[in-house]
């Protein structure tokens, strides 16, 4: 009997896959360049459902019901174009070739553009979940044409994360978009991840307070407007005590943050679209940071301030809000690039959508993502998610908080970027006049770059080393 649909590529995030494909009744071809993988798979969870397993992706793709569907699951880069060109010489016009490892966008966007020449489905996909979301339901953002989504949509949501019976699973937009989306999905997993690092740091060196006790304050935050899968774990690993020394295991890690790319990839293509990402790229610049030992040797003897032990208790619940803030910020950022994006490269983004995909199976999934949908429900054209009347109320609760907290990091010297630059950014954005105007008027004397006037059209420029007159351009 032939397959509903095939993964090649059977490491982790392969297999699982494959395991969930097949644990909801579809017949899964399987595949992987070394056969040991996929007799493996075979010899332990062959029982788990229907498996067809392939030595060679020949006899894999000829396993497979037509029009056909062949998810790839290899290690991003070189590899991949190697297996697209194989098994699209395996193919047929109509079938559908799913990309679901974490290639750049521009990558899916020329590799969709080529096979649709040879008149097959590209269907660029991100996942997110890890190696559990996976196998139990992970976050699934599709690109590619809408028949290859009618095609394989039913599927994808089957296999997704369910939040109130909703699928984590839609269209996201033509081509690149999944990827792209998914990309930006990870860029404010990263900032997410910065904000909760700068509370911990700074609440630890504030207070003096212990991993553990901190353990229970982000245990505490979970309950309120924080819930989130990354609050919920920072907990578990804040309380995670080390077998062999006793230590805190937070104190027993080497403090270099390590990064795959996708962070790096979003603050490209922000910079290239002209979107201040700034969370995200404060994010990325303090693993870079940390990642610099011999510099950090270097200037580990420059003075900071004497103070310590500022603030009490109630720079707990002030860290809170200045978390909630920056992170609402981050997210702000982040849908903007989306929209911006979706403009250039011609998507049509439903931005609603994306929050609602994000809200089971994936990493950032948090109890907030239903008041970004709901703000974007309610303007689906809404110019940046601080206007929306919801948060830009919990943004004007917090600001106080906001502003005492990076007062506080900096008197102590406790490195804050991910709060500062999104305060910056609130700041900046909510601004009548901006600083702006000056640096026009410096670009038209050095450069002749010329401006435009706040009372009439058009455009000029001031003869600065002549006559200072101010004459249209
Ligand atoms: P890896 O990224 O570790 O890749 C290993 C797999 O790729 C193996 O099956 C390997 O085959 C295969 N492979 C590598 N190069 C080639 C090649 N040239 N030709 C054929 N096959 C090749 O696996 P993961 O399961 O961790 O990730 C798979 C994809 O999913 C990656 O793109 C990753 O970025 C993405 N992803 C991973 C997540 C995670 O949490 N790990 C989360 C979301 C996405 P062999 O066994 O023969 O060596």
């Amino acid at each position: 009997d032939l397959a509903d649909i095939g993964v090649t590529g059977l490491a982790t995030m392969g297999r699982n896959l494959a395991r969930n494909l097949a644990r909801h009744g579809y017949a899964v071809a399987v595949h992987n360049r070394s056969y040991s993988r996929t007799q493996q798979l075979i010899k332990e969870f062959g029982g788990e459902g229907t498996f067809v397993p392939s030595e060679e992706l020949a006899a894999f793709v000829a396993s497979l019901k037509r029009p056909r569907r062949a998810i790839i699951m290899v290690k991003a880069g070189a590899g991949t174009d190697a297996v697209i060109d194989q098994l699209a010489d395996l193919m047929e016009p109509g079938d559908m070739i799913v990309d679901g490892g974490n290639a750049h966008f521009q990558d899916t966007r020329r590799r969709e553009a080529a096979l649709r020449e040879r008149g097959i489905h590209f269907v660029g996909t991100g996942i997110s979940g890890g190696e559990e979301g996976a196998l139990l339901g992970p976050s699934i953002m599709p690109g590619g044409s809408k028949e290859s989504w009618e095609a394989l949509g039913p599927i994808l949501q089957d296999i997704a994360a369910q939040v109130d019976g909703v699928p984590c699973c839609v269209h996201v937009g033509p081509d690149g978009a999944g990827h792209f989306v998914k990309m930006v999905h990870n860029g404010i997993e990263y900032s997410d991840m910065q904000l909760i690092a700068e509370s911990y740091d700074l609440l630890r060196q504030a207070l003096g307070a212990t991993p553990a006790e901190l353990a229970e304050v982000f245990r505490e935050w979970n309950r309120g407007d924080l819930d989130s899968y990354l609050i919920e774990i920072t907990a578990e690993v804040l309380d995670q005590v080390d077998a062999e020394t006793g230590k805190p295991f937070v104190d027993i890690v080497v403090d270099q943050a390590e990064q795959k790319g996708t962070g790096r990839w979003t603050v490209q293509s922000a910079l290239d679209l002209g979107v201040p990402v700034t969370g995200i790229a404060e994010a990325t610049f303090a693993r870079a940071l940390s990642g610099h030992p011999e510099q950090r040797a270097a200037a580990a003897s420059l003075r900071g301030p004497k103070l310590s032990g500022v603030g009490g208790r109630e720079l707990v619940e002030d860290v809170r809000q200045a978390l909630y803030a920056s992170k609402i910020v981050a997210y702000a950022q982040g849908f903007d690039q989306m929209a911006a994006a979706s403009k250039e490269y011609g998507w049509d983004l439903d931005l609603g959508a994306m929050a609602t995909i994000w809200r089971g199976g994936c990493i950032i999934r948090a109890k907030f993502l239903d008041r970004i949908r709901a703000a974007y429900d309610t303007d689906r054209a809404l110019p940046t998610l601080l206007a929306d009347p919801t948060f830009a109320a919990v943004l004007d609760a917090a600001q106080e908080s906001w502003r005492r907290v990076i007062t506080t990091a900096v008197r102590i010297g406790v490195p804050t970027p991910g709060f500062s630059s999104a305060l910056a950014y609130y700041d900046g954005l909510r601004r009548d006049r901006l600083p702006a105007a000056l640096v026009q008027g410096l670009r038209d004397y050095f450069g002749a770059h010329t401006y435009h006037r706040v009372d009439k059209e058009g455009v000029f420029h001031t003869d600065w080393s002549g006559d200072r007159a101010e004459r249209p351009a």
